[in-house]
């Protein structure tokens, strides 16, 4: 099991993540823990992320060119 996904606001979701898996490491059930126990889902279309990450900076250095 792993806490993580907290979007930029970790500092106290992380902390009290810390204090519930302590809490399933040291035998609460996961369907009793403060946060939800979830499986991993993959991103769409993550295959292609780097393609579409590179294919943005592109266009965004296209518009500053153009200065729009
Ligand atoms: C630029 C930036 C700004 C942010 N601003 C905010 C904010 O304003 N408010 C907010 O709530 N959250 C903010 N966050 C998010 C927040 O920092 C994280 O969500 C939070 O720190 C996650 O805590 P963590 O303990 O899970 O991981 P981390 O804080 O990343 O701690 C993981 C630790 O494990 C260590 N480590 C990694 N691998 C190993 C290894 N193999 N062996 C030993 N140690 C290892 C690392 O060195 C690190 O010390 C920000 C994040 C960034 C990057």
């Amino acid at each position: 099991m792993t806490g993580l996904g907290y979007n930029g606001r970790g500092v106290a979701i992380a902390t009290a993540m810390g204090r519930a898996l302590a809490k399933w490491a040291t035998g609460t059930k996961a369907d009793e823990l403060e946060f939800p126990v979830t499986p991993l889902k993959p991103l769409p279309f993550s295959f292609a992320k780097e393609t579409l990450v590179e294919a943005e900076i592109l266009r965004l250095k296209i518009l500053d060119k153009l200065g729009l």
